[in-house]
């Protein structure tokens, strides 16, 4: 089915004006890209329904890939969470693209002198705070989903943020110079050296987290947010139990490309999809997720205007693509882009309106 820009919009217009019921979304994601989407789902929510959400009318689920964590020394940092969490708090530097606002690096300094620590990843006085409360939930026999939930009760989110998986299921990256640890390669190598593959550890006995499969299962609108398709989005799918319940569940499934005109929008994506053969296009990001139909994972697919081309392309693939602007600059234009993948769901027939 091919949906244009104008009808799905129309559509959603019409159901706005008799919104009922209580609306469930849950959204596959990564760090940044997925924090700036979730902010802005929760704004046009808010907006759309002024009785709020977490309360009687809309619940966003998020679910949160793991492959980033690591153990730095005898603290676990949990990179995507934290963004997330920092993003909906309104307590990440917008200017840095990463981290808390008003961050010092006093305790790193401190443990430079000492001739501890990693001088290729930063880690800022109030990021350390988190890493601190988290690394004490875990030693203290909580699950990290206990611990995200002890964790994130701080702040006013409007989004549950739930982890993966409680298992620790660290991303390598095996290169020509050997394995390291994915942050390893992201941060301290800026993804320069070439990927061969990337290989989560321990994956095949990791269990989804309690409430994942859940909130998949009960979701009216399930989207996968403009997030790093391999080591993001990839690392959700390759979960044990994730695919089979997306592919079962009720929801339309909805994607959001993190590419725009052939290129990442920020980061370096492309050296993942690089080392894993898909081209770094709207179009191919979307042929390697695949069509539910057969056998993938997305129904719809946004692909920026200046990708419109692609919309007609992947008609053939099974999957309804809708060209619309995609760069989320602020809260405002992120919130219109929540609107238009939520309109894509509804023009698939998904449960309740907003
Ligand atoms: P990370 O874990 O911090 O790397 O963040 P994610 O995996 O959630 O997202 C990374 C992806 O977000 C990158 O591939 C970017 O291209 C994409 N991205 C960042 N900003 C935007 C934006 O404004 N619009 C779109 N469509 N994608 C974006
Ligand atoms: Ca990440």
């Amino acid at each position: 089915m091919l949906c244009t820009a104008r009808a799905v919009r129309a559509r959603s217009v019409t159901a706005r004006s008799v919104s009922v019921g209580y609306v469930k979304i849950t959204v596959l994601s990564g760090g940044v890209g997925g924090a700036r989407f979730l902010r802005g789902l929760r704004h046009h929510l808010r907006e759309a329904r002024p009785d709020g959400i977490g309360g009687t009318t809309a619940e966003i689920t998020a679910v949160v890939n793991t492959g980033d964590d690591m153990w730095l020394g005898s603290l676990r940092i949990a990179p995507d969470l934290d963004s997330i969490m920092y993003t909906l708090a309104g307590a990440n530097d917008e200017v840095r693209g990463w981290g808390r606002l008003g961050e010092t690096e006093r305790v790193s300094a401190e443990l430079a002198a000492y001739g501890v620590g990693w001088p290729w990843f930063t880690l800022g006085d109030l990021d350390l705070g988190t890493h601190i409360a988290r690394s004490h939930f875990l030693r203290s026999g909580l699950t990290l989903t206990e611990a995200t939930d002890r964790i994130t009760a701080r702040w006013d989110l409007g989004v549950t943020l739930l982890p993966v998986t409680d298992d620790e299921v660290e991303t390598q990256v095996v290169t020509d110079e050997g394995s390291m640890h994915f942050q390893e390669w992201w941060t301290r190598h800026r993804a320069a050296l070439p990927a061969r593959r990337f290989v989560q550890q321990d994956v095949t006995t990791a269990n989804p987290a309690p409430g994942v499969l859940e909130a998949i299962a009960r979701s009216d609108i399930i989207v996968v947010a403009p997030s790093n398709p391999v080591v993001s989005i990839g690392t959700i799918l390759g979960i044990p139990g994730i695919r089979a319940a997306l592919a079962e569940a009720s929801a339309p499934i909805v994607g959001v490309s993190p590419i725009i005109q052939g290129a990442v929008v920020r980061g370096m994506a492309d050296a993942c999809l690089t080392a894993i053969g898909v081209a770094t296009s709207a179009e191919a990001v979307a042929r390697h997720y695949g069509s539910r139909r057969a056998g993938g994972l997305l129904d719809a697919w946004l692909v920026d205007e200046t990708d419109a081309d692609s919309v007609t392309t992947l008609e053939p693939v099974g999957i309804a693509a809708l060209a619309v602007p995609l760069w989320m600059r602020d809260v405002g234009s992120s919130a219109r882009l929540a609107a238009d993948a939520l309109g894509a769901a509804y023009a698939l027939g998904a449960e309740g309106s907003v």
